[in-house]
């Protein structure tokens, strides 16, 4: 058997480099500024981190420019760019154990899904569109025969992409997938709070043979290099996810600037209804709690309100709390962890705030709800539960983006749509039920981009991954996401009769 892989020692050993990557070279800051980058674990210092701004956007942008307009890329054949991409996903998953090991301790996560998700998800999500893009044609429309009218994609020039910490790796894969694939080039603005893998997949990207340029990265705040990013009169379009006051302000700077596409991929307050013709309630709680409290429940499709029908309201609530404890916070770089460090003080203040309004507003604490392993210097909260909640409390209509979930009881079918629906967001929402009529029609009525039914595991690149009302518009992920990243022109060519 191999020994087992001590991760703190691989830590200690590990290098950070928080640098600009443009056109394929590192560099600092233009202001020669830079900030540290602490780990949420506890709290050490990683390293400095370049803090990008205006000028270095400017120069990202123009060597994206560069690199679109002579064609080294957008120029190359499908088949060509399809090789070169598949290398680069090769090469992130050769690099797995760094890109795993610096994502863990950038943001927090364990180290297990690090190396089981967010890497091999990355990895696949660039081979995939590889894969696709010499597969997908264009279309002749069906004119009259003294004339042709070609229906063609074409790459768009230069996207921004801006993404947010929860999975870094992943939400950058999901803009660069197809942006990349479909000929464009693209500067990525990461989260401040885990900007260091963004770096790595760019020089992994140059080390696979994709151009300099087609790929450059600058790190740096969302109100610097994100706001002079997507208010850049020469970004043809911005590939966001992020919360949903973030998502505003991209479509404020894309009407103050160039008109730019704004692809916003935001927040969620998933709802998942549970009936009491549901059978198996068991595998429901556990459903719950392992969707909930994976990645410390810092996930936009965290299932975070729970319509339970009244009558097995309270079996249900003691199921979830016996699941809870199963997933203790711990030290991130163990390899059994399941519930790893939130991203900062910041996140820990606004958890433990909810789980104090929770209180306030007089819903029941089930389970949790208290700060743990204060001594390790880094930022974990207790798996929590709260039972008897109203739909109208602040826990059941804000994003918490915490392990903090909210089970509220409902009356019947009509009502159980209805608080499900009522909600600013739209982005997931499950539906458990043996009654197949109930299932489909309860499926049909939620305002959701996705619906599960009697499970909410499923995930996969081929399907589409967005949300209703406030939670975004467009869809990342499937060719479905070719969309954002392509314009769609016609060509007329007149045919003269013999
Ligand atoms: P955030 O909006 O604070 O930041 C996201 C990104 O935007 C970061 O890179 C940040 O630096 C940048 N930014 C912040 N302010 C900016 C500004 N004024 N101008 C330009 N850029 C700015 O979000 P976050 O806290 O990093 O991420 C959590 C949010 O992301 C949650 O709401 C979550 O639901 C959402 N999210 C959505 C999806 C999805 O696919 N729908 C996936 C993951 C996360």
């Amino acid at each position: 058997m191999p020994a087992a892989v001590n991760w703190h020692d691989r830590a200690a050993a590990l290098a950070f480099d928080g640098r600009i990557l443009i056109n394929g070279q590192r560099r600092s800051s233009a202001s020669g500024e830079s900030f540290d980058k602490h780990s949420p674990i506890d709290g050490r210092l990683l390293g400095a981190v370049a803090r990008g701004g205006a000028a270095d956007v400017d120069d990202a942008v123009a060597s994206a420019r560069a690199a679109f307009d002579d064609g080294r890329w957008a120029g190359k054949p499908p088949a060509v760019r399809k090789r070169l991409m598949l290398r680069w996903a090769d090469k992130i998953l050769a690099a797995k154990d760094e890109l795993a090991l610096l994502e863990t301790l950038d943001m927090g996560k364990p180290i297990q899904y690090s190396l089981a998700v967010d890497v091999p998800s990355a990895a696949r999500c660039i081979a995939w569109y590889a894969e696709a893009v010499d597969k997908v044609y264009d279309e002749i429309a069906p004119t009259g025969s003294n004339a042709l009218a070609l229906i063609v994609r074409e790459p768009m020039g230069v996207v921004g992409a801006i993404v947010p910490w929860n999975y870094p790796m992943i939400m950058a894969a999901w803009k660069l997938g197809p942006a990349i694939a479909a000929g464009n080039s693209v500067v990525l603005k990461p989260s401040e709070k885990s900007p260091y893998t963004a770096m790595r997949l760019a020089e992994l990207a140059v080390e696979a043979g994709i151009p300099p340029g087609v790929f450059n990265v600058v790190p740096g705040y969302g109100h610097e290099a994100g706001e002079a990013l997507a208010l850049h009169m020469d970004v043809d379009a911005i590939g966001f996810t992020g919360s949903t006051r973030t998502g505003r302000r991209m479509l404020e700077y894309s009407g103050r600037s160039n008109l730019k596409r704004v692809y916003n991929e935001l927040g969620g307050k998933s709802a998942f209804v549970v009936f009491d013709d549901f059978a198996d309630l068991g595998r429901a709680a556990r459903t719950v709690a392992g969707s909930m409290f994976f990645n410390q429940g810092e996930s936009c499709n965290a299932p975070s309100r729970i319509l339970v029908h009244g009558s097995i309201a309270d079996e249900f609530t003691a199921l979830l709390a016996a699941e809870t404890p199963k997933y203790p916070p711990g030290d991130p770089l163990e390899p059994g962890t399941e519930l790893g460090a939130l991203v900062d003080e910041t996140q820990l203040r606004t958890v433990l705030g909810y789980i104090q309004a929770g209180r306030d507003e007089g819903a029941q604490l089930v389970v949790g709800g208290r700060q743990v392993r204060q001594d390790s210097g880094g930022f974990y909260v207790e798996p929590t539960v709260f039972a008897g909640v109203a739909n109208g409390m602040k826990i059941a209509r804000e994003e918490i983006f915490g392990p903090v979930t909210a089970v509220i009881p409902f009356a019947d079918e009509a009502e159980a749509i209805r608080l499900a629906n009522n909600s600013s967001y739209g982005l997931q929402a499950s539906v458990w039920s043996d009654n197949i009529n109930r299932a489909h029609r309860v499926a049909r009525a939620l305002r959701a981009g996705t619906v599960h039914v009697n499970q909410y595991d499923e995930d996969d690149i081929t399907v589409p991954f967005g949300g209703y009302k406030q939670s975004g518009n467009g869809r990342d992920k499937s060719l479905h996401a070719f969309d954002k990243y392509t314009e769609l022109k016609t060509t007329w060519v007149r045919i003269d009769k013999a």
